[in-house]
C-alpha cells in the first residue's frame, strides 16, 4: 500500500492558440522553428492579470501542458524516437515522447509580451511546439542561472537535428503565399523551417518517391512533395475544417 494518492486532480489554467492545427509537422522540440507566434490565453478564474504580474521581466517560460491529442492512446514503457530512425527503442522516461504514464508536456518558449484586454489575459509566445487547443496546466519563468547548463549531456539527442534537403516553392504556391502575406507574413518562412526539419515520420521515409504530404497551418492546407530534387511546396489552399475535425476525432 502506498501512502500517496492514487490520482491527482489538475485543472487547465490556459489554452494554446497556435498555427499548428494537427500533430503532423509540428517541430519535435520548441525553439526549432522560432518565427512562429502563439498565444496562451488564461481561462476562467485564472484570467486575472495578477497571476502574470511582472512575468514580462522574463524572456522565456516553462510551459507544462497536457498532450490532449494523444492522451487517450495511453503509454508504453519503450519508445522508438524518430531521430533514431524509428528502429531503436529507448525507455519512455529517457525520451520526450507524448506516450508517457502521465501525458504531460514541458516546453521552453520565448515570451514576447503579455496582453490584457477586455477581461482577457494573453501571453504571446514564440518558438513553441504546441498544438492549437493544447490545455496548459502550469507556467513558470525560465531561470537561466538554475535551468541553463552549459555542460549538460544530451544523450541520443545531443545536437540539433539537421537535414540538407533542398526546399523549393512551385510558382502557384509562391503566388498564393504572396496573396496571403498581409495576413500571414511569416507563413513562407514557417513552411521552410518546418520542411527543413523533415517532419516525415520515420516509417514513411523508406517509401518510394515521389511522396506527397499535406500539413495544416493556420486555416491553410499546405501540400508538398518529396522527389529526387528535394521538397517542393506545390499548393497552399484553404483548410477543410470538417476534415481536420474528423481526423482529430479518429
Ligand atoms: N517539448 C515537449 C513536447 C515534445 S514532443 C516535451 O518535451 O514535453 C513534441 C511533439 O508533441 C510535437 O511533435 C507535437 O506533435 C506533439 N504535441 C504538441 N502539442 C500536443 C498536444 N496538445 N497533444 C499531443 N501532442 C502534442
Amino acid at each position: 500500500m502506498s501512502d500517496l494518492p492514487a490520482s491527482i486532480h489538475i485543472q487547465p489554467i490556459g489554452r494554446v492558440y497556435s498555427p499548428y492545427r494537427q500533430k503532423f509537422a509540428i517541430p519535435r522540440q520548441p525553439g526549432l522553428v522560432s518565427q512562429v507566434e502563439g498565444v496562451i490565453e488564461l481561462l476562467g478564474e485564472f484570467a486575472n492579470g495578477d497571476l502574470v504580474r511582472d512575468l514580462e521581466e522574463f524572456s522565456h517560460l516553462w510551459v507544462i501542458f497536457l498532450f490532449h491529442a494523444t492522451a487517450a492512446d495511453g503509454w508504453t514503457p519503450l519508445i522508438r524516437p524518430p531521430r533514431l530512425g524509428g528502429k531503436i527503442k529507448k525507455g519512455v522516461l529517457a525520451t520526450r515522447s507524448t506516450h508517457r504514464p502521465n501525458p504531460l508536456g514541458l516546453s521552453v518558449v520565448r515570451l514576447l509580451r503579455v496582453e490584457q484586454q477586455a477581461g482577457k489575459v494573453r501571453l504571446v509566445i514564440a518558438g513553441h511546439d504546441l498544438l492549437d487547443g493544447t490545455p496548459v496546466v502550469d507556467i513558470k519563468p525560465y531561470l537561466p542561472y538554475a535551468d541553463a547548463h552549459a555542460d549538460a549531456r544530451g544523450g541520443f539527442a545531443d545536437d540539433r537535428p539537421t537535414t540538407d534537403i533542398a526546399i523549393r516553392f512551385h510558382p502557384d504556391a509562391e503566388r498564393e503565399l504572396l496573396r496571403l502575406a498581409p495576413r500571414y507574413p511569416l507563413l513562407r518562412a514557417l513552411i521552410s523551417d518546418i520542411l527543413s526539419q523533415d517532419p516525415r515520420p520515420a516509417y514513411k521515409k523508406s517509401r518510394p518517391l515521389p511522396q506527397r504530404y499535406g500539413m495544416a497551418l493556420y486555416d491553410r492546407n499546405i501540400r508538398w512533395l518529396l522527389d529526387e530534387l528535394g521538397m517542393e511546396v506545390t499548393a497552399v489552399e484553404r483548410l477543410n475544417e470538417q476534415l481536420l475535425q474528423a481526423a482529430a476525432d479518429d
